[in-house]
């Protein structure tokens, strides 16, 4: 069995806003990420893994030293150009670890959709979604359906939301951007361990999520950010644009 774990960093547990992601504290947040890694990966081990590959996520997706990771993670780092996944096929489970809310959620912590700067919302088939939205369908193609989604209160009800039966692990509650209540670390250690460990033990239960196709994913963007000039891409407006293709991936990535 072979459980994939992408990670994020805005949603992880300790994190309360930028200060831990481009500010002050931004090395102990990728500590923080780190560790909560190596929790969720030993805990799919424990629950009978034979492999856990690990995404590095965030940004660029290079954020730690796989030094710093359990020796048993196979990693993935740096860009993988058209892929939002590498290395998912034949994976048996997905979980999602630091997710966060998507862009203009009320009171969550760091919410955004892949990009604050450039992203005002997104929409999959005309319904607004985030990045545990569009990442769950696009594991879906895969065949690989998500298991587990941990973040802050906000982003764990966004995953009930778009993917039926998926089991959430809440490690605080956002107040705002860059605000919320960080649960005590020894109950999130515990929490994640137990949801992750529930979570593989059934992962034969859960479901790849289902999209209708073709499929259209749609931009509105920030405030004076250029639409595209490519052929296939429908410019909607001066600052929307939609691309429709046989799988979300491509309808996302080109
Ligand atoms: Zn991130």
């Amino acid at each position: 069995m072979i459980i994939y774990i992408f990670a994020d960093l805005e949603g992880i547990s300790g994190i309360s806003g930028d200060a831990y992601v481009n500010g002050e504290f931004a090395a102990a947040g990728r500590q923080l990420m780190v560790e909560e890694i190596n929790l969720c990966a030993s805990a799919c081990f424990e629950a009978g893994a034979d492999r856990v590959i690990v995404r590095d996520g965030h940004g660029s997706g290079v954020n730690f030293s796989s030094s710093q990771l359990d020796s048993r993670i196979e990693l993935v780092q740096g860009a993988t150009p058209g892929k939002r996944f590498f290395g998912l096929e034949g994976a048996s489970g997905l979980i999602l670890l630091g997710y966060h809310a998507m862009a203009g959620t009320p009171g969550a912590i760091l919410e955004h959709t892949y990009s604050s700067k450039t992203i005002m919302n997104l929409y999959l088939n005309g319904r607004p979604v985030g990045e545990i939205g569009l990442d769950a369908a696009i594991a879906g193609e895969y065949g690989v359906p998500v298991i587990l989604v941990s973040g802050d209160d906000k982003a764990c009800r966004e995953a009930e939301e778009w993917i039926p039966g998926v089991r959430t692990c809440c490690v605080k509650e956002g107040f705002g951007c860059n605000s919320g209540l960080l649960y005590r670390r020894d109950y999130t250690v515990k929490l994640l361990r137990e949801t992750t460990l529930a979570a593989v033990r059934s992962v034969a239960e859960f479901k790849p999520l289902k999209t209708d196709y073709p499929a259209t994913v749609r931009w509105d963007l920030c405030e004076r950010c250029p639409v595209p000039v490519q052929a296939g891409y429908e410019v909607l407006s001066g600052r929307s644009y939609q691309h429709t293709a046989e799988t979300v991936e491509k309808a996302f990535l080109g």
